[in-house]
């Protein structure tokens, strides 16, 4: 087994999950490993989390606290070098997505987005054609940099270790970081760590058995149910294509919430669809999930042909409303 560096970065001072699921996965490689850890905090982070690693680095300050390519990609390429391993697991999160790949090619380094899988014998799978196709792969060039999917591995439980050596890195840069501006107006209502995603389908804003459409309820009942279990709220596309058209719509709902073959592919455990038919290209974003369930008033749906554990052939309407009673 070759020698491999577990790269994360923090997120708040802390590790987030996607970066205990890249540590846990090199764990289960067996192999001599070293750990570095970007970003504010990284050497608390990095210490709290290198029992067991060979070597431990961390890049910090002010400069390195903010996802900025020029930095990041300036403090991994410098953090690569210390270790000096050939292999290079790294959460594939946003932050890493952008600054890496320029990493690969200032270290003249192979990389692969997406990694769902990497064995000790130096096999990797990732997906491919919308996860479509399922690919186990290897590749002779090092340093060999791969980005895990988010979800696709569990925790790690880190363990301390000893305290990291702190490399000072140089990087000049014309961007400044001012602050955060997000495209949702109003609250967060994307969580990809949370257990459960709920599934608005465009049933929510077409006319109901009284005639009348309910757009407003609709909306109430849908947040209030994300607010209170705190799942992570996803759309098909007919939803959010139908603010374009001028239709009624449900205003805290962008293209960002859509799932499926054009949208994403989310992992949480379990799924609830709601007003959604199942149709194909949608349920493809339904792959990682792992128990799913609909509601829908049609018994003929795309999900009562094999792609929902459980259908409620039921009004979503009531449904939600009792659900709303018992939480
Ligand atoms: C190339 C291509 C790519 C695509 N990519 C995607 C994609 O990434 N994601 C995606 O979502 N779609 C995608 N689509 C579109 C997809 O084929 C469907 O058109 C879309 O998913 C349908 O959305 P929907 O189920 O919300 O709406 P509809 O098909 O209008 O279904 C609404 C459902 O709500 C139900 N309903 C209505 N009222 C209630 C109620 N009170 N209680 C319970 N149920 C109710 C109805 O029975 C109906 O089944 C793609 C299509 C193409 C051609």
């Amino acid at each position: 087994m070759e020698k491999v560096l577990v790269l994360l970065h923090t997120v708040d001072g802390q590790l987030p999950p996607a970066a205990l699921e890249t540590l846990s996965l090199a764990q289960r490689l067996g192999g001599e490993s070293d750990l570095a850890v970007l970003g504010a905090g990284a050497a608390a982070a990095a210490q709290q989390a290198s029992g067991g690693a060979a070597k431990c680095f961390a890049v910090e300050g002010e400069e390195f606290a903010f996802s900025r390519c020029a930095t990041d990609a300036a403090a991994c390429e410098a953090l690569i070098r210390a270790s000096g391993a050939p292999l290079v697991l790294a959460p594939d999160t946003l932050r890493f997505h952008r600054a890496l790949p320029g990493v690969a090619e200032r270290l003249g380094a192979a990389i692969d987005t997406h990694v769902t899988s990497f064995s000790a014998d130096g096999a990797a799978g990732r997906w491919y054609y919308r996860q479509r196709i399922e690919a186990s792969f290897r590749r002779g060039q090092r340093p060999w940099i791969l980005l895990i999917e988010p979800g696709s591995q569990p925790a790690a439980a880190p363990q301390a270790g000893a305290a990291p050596e702190l490399l000072g890195v140089a990087c000049e840069t014309r961007t400044r970081v001012e602050g955060f501006s997000t495209p949702m107006a109003g609250e967060q209502t994307i969580r990809p760590d949370a257990p459960l995603l709920l599934v608005a389908g465009a049933g929510w804003t077409k006319k109901q058995k009284d005639g009348a459409v309910h757009v407003e309820e609709a909306g109430e009942l849908i947040l209030d149910f994300v607010r209170r279990t705190q799942c992570s709220l996803g759309s098909s596309k007919s939803l959010v294509d139908l603010s374009g058209e001028g239709q009624a719509v449900l205003p805290f709902l962008t293209h960002l919430h859509q799932v499926g073959q054009t949208g994403s592919s989310p992992r949480h455990k379990k799924g609830l669809a709601t007003c959604c038919h199942g149709e194909e290209p949608h349920v493809v974003g339904w792959r990682f999930i792992a128990e799913r369930r609909a509601i829908n008033l049609d018994p003929n749906c795309g999900w009562v042909r094999g792609k929902a554990d459980v259908v409620y052939v039921a009004d979503a309407f009531e449904v939600m409303r009792e659900l709303q009673k018992l939480l």
